[in-house]
């Protein structure tokens, strides 16, 4: 059990790259050195305010060099990286597994925010879970889903899907055999239908409301992939 210490420092650390890429990636901005600059004021950051979590608790939510007020997205995602890093490892012993979770986390947090999920994800996403385990199967099953979800799209004129969600829904269907495959796409419908109607029930969204619907994929294909 005294890997699972480490483990969710390693999760903290990369849940503070998953906070920058997420919000660089769909602006274009140049994220391949992590935070190492202040958004606002353009300083670099000094290293302490690069330790996930803490650096936002000790600071109090502001930063160090302009006392900008810092968005408790990144805390959040840290923490959730954190978490979720410990829980994967713990309950698969897979830590390919936990690699995937980071790349699935940034895709969920920018579709939730930009309601886009950039190609160059879905694509290593879909190239990981071929390396990992090629079958015949598990790349029908992708391409079949895809399809599945491109009907859907052609048929609510795009209002229900994006193309996004179509591309990456081949990347997640090759991780999965046939009936794991059709369980996932049950889920994150499920899923997706309870959060619509508990938004809707707390008046937080109408029934025009735009909902992404990547995150809900990638909580159904977490749950199959892990627990079932
Ligand atoms: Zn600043």
């Amino acid at each position: 059990m005294w890997i699972l210490i480490p483990l969710a420092l390693f999760g903290l650390l990369i849940g503070s790259f998953i906070g920058a890429v997420s919000y660089r990636l769909p602006k274009n901005l140049r994220f391949i050195k992590g935070r190492s600059f202040c958004d606002t004021c353009k300083k670099d950051l000094r290293w302490f305010d690069n330790i996930p979590a803490f650096s936002y608790l000790v600071l109090g939510g502001k930063s160090s060099c302009c006392g900008k007020k810092i968005s408790i997205r990144y805390p959040l995602i840290e923490i959730a990286s954190g978490i979720g890093t410990v829980l994967i490892f713990f309950w698969s012993q897979n830590l390919i597994f936990c690699l995937l979770f980071f790349i699935l986390l940034t895709i969920f947090v920018i579709d939730l925010e930009n309601q886009i999920i950039p190609d160059e994800l879905s694509f290593l996403v879909l190239l990981s879970g071929i390396l990992y385990s090629f079958s015949f199967e598990k790349i029908f099953v992708g391409f079949f889903l895809s399809f599945l979800i491109l009907l859907l799209y052609l048929l609510t004129k795009g209002k229900g899907m994006g193309l996004g969600d179509v591309k990456l829904t081949i990347g997640l269907g090759v991780w999965l055999n046939f009936s794991k495959g059709f369980t996932f796409l049950l889920l994150s419908f499920l899923t997706g239908g309870v959060i619509a109607f508990i938004l809707l029930l707390i008046g937080k969204a109408k029934l025009k409301t735009k909902l992404a619907f990547g995150p809900f994929l990638i909580i159904g294909f977490l749950i199959t992939l892990l627990f079932l």
